[in-house]
C-alpha cells in the first residue's frame, strides 16, 4: 500500500488508537504486510475482519463456497442478503472488507484449493491463515508452506472448542510433526459436528493476535492453544519438532505431489467446481447487456450467477464454474455443458 502525504493525516487518524500502542513504524509494517486466507467461512472471515481493520495492506481470500443462511450464526461479515443471493463467500467477504477499510487491497479468488494452485496462492505472502474445515487441506497447506518457507496459522473449531497453532517450520513443529496419519476420507467438522459461535470468536481472536505478532516481527507463541469456550479454559501445549517428520524433516510432500482432481466436493458435500478442458472466454459484458431476456441470471463481480431448478451456478469469465446443490459430479458436468450450450452466443473459443 502506498501512503501519499496528503492522505497521511487520514491514515494516522484511522489507526490513531492502535498507533498509541504499536507506534507509527509498526503500523506502516502492517500496511506493507501480505496475508493469504485459505477458506473464509467462520474462522477465515473472522481473522480477515480483524486484519483488515488493523490495516494489513494486502489480504487474499480464497474460497469456493457459496454463502448460506446456516452460515450466519457463526460467520463474521456475511448478511442475509449474501445468503439469499448465494453470493460466493470470497466475493462477499471482499466486498465487506473493502466497506470496512477501503485503503487496503483485498483479492478474492473463488476456487478449490489443491496441489495445482496452493503454491501460487501462498507463494507471495508473509503469512498464511488456515480458514479451512478439513484436515486434508490443512496437510496440503502445511506441505506448501514448509516447501516455500512460509509461516502459517492452523485454526480449528468444533462444538465449544477451538485449536490454534502458529507454524514456521524453520523454528517450530509443523502440522505433520504432531498429526501422524493422513485421514482416509475428507471430513468437514462444520457439517458433521456443529460449532458454537463463541468458540469461533475466542479461537480466532487468539489466531489474529498471533498473526499480528508475526507481521510486526515479534516472537510468536509456538505452543498449540486448546480453547474451551464454555469453561473458558485455555491450555497451551508444547509441541516438539519431530526430526523424522516426513514433511519438515524429510521433505516428502505427499499431498503436493497428488495429481489435480477436476471436480472437488466442499463443506456440505453438495458443490463441485468444473474447470474447462479447453480455453474459453465467457463474454460477461455482452451477457449483462442482454440480461433483460434472462431473468435467472445475475452478473455481479464479473461472475454470472445462474439459478436453475434449485441449483446455483457461478460462471467465471474463463469458463470455470462452481455449482451448488448437486452431489453427483456427472450430473454437474451435464448441467454445466447444457448451460454453456444455451449461452454459446456469449462463449468465445
Ligand atoms: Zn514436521
Amino acid at each position: 500500500m502506498k501512503v501519499y502525504p496528503e492522505a497521511f493525516a487520514d491514515y494516522i487518524e484511522r489507526y490513531s488508537r492502535q498507533i498509541m500502542v504499536l507506534g507509527v513504524q509498526n503500523q506502516l509494517k502492517l500496511s506493507k504486510a501480505r496475508v493469504a486466507i485459505i477458506g473464509c467461512g467462520a474462522t477465515g472471515s473472522s481473522v480477515a475482519e480483524v486484519l483488515a481493520r488493523a490495516g494489513v495492506g494486502f489480504i487474499r481470500i480464497v474460497d469456493m463456497d457459496f454463502t448460506e443462511i446456516s452460515n450466519l450464526h457463526r460467520v463474521h461479515l456475511y448478511t442475509e442478503a449474501d445468503a439469499r443471493n448465494s453470493i460466493l463467500k470470497a466475493f462477499a467477504c471482499r466486498r465487506h472488507l473493502v466497506e470496512i477499510n477501503s485503503s487496503i487491497e483485498v483479492e478474492s479468488i473463488a476456487t478449490a484449493v489443491d496441489s495445482s494452485n496452493i503454491e501460487e496462492l501462498v507463494g507471495d505472502v508473509d503469512l498464511v491463515i488456515d480458514g479451512t474445515d478439513n484436515i486434508e487441506t490443512r496437510l496440503l497447506i502445511n506441505e506448501a508452506c514448509v516447501k516455500l518457507s512460509k509461516p502459517w496459522i492452523m485454526i480449528g473449531v468444533e462444538g465449544w472448542y477451538g485449536m490454534v497453532k502458529f507454524i514456521d517450520a524453520a523454528k517450530t513443529a509443523c502440522l505433520r510433526c504432531f498429526i501422524t496419519s493422513t485421514p482416509r476420507r475428507r471430513q468437514n467438522a462444520c457439517n458433521i459436528i456443529g460449532v458454537v459461535n463463541t468458540a469461533v470468536f475466542i479461537t480466532t481472536a487468539i489466531a489474529s493476535t498471533l498473526a499480528l505478532k508475526h507481521l510486526l516481527g515479534c516472537d510468536v507463541d509456538e505452543e498449540l492453544f486448546i480453547i474451551d469456550s464454555y469453561s473458558l479454559h485455555i491450555k497451551r501445549v508444547k509441541v516438539l519438532k519431530n526430526s523424522r517428520c516426513p514433511v519438515c524433516g524429510l521433505n516428502i510432500f505427499e499431498h503436493l505431489s497428488k495429481s489435480d482432481e477436476s471436480n472437488i466436493r466442499i463443506c456440505g458435500g453438495n458443490s463441485v467446481e468444473i474447470r474447462p478442458q479447453r480455453k474459453v472466454e465467457i463474454m460477461l459484458e455482452k451477457l449483462k447487456k442482454e440480461m433483460f431476456r434472462r431473468e435467472n441470471i445475475i452478473i455481479e463481480d464479473h461472475i454470472a450467477y445462474i439459478h436453475r431448478d434449485g441449483v446455483q451456478m457461478a460462471l467465471f469469465r474463463d469458463g470455470r464454474a462452481l455449482i451448488k446443490g448437486i452431489t453427483d459430479v456427472e450430473e454437474a458436468k451435464k448441467l454445466y455443458h447444457s448451460i454453456l450450450d444455451e449461452l454459446r452466443k456469449y462463449v468465445a473459443d
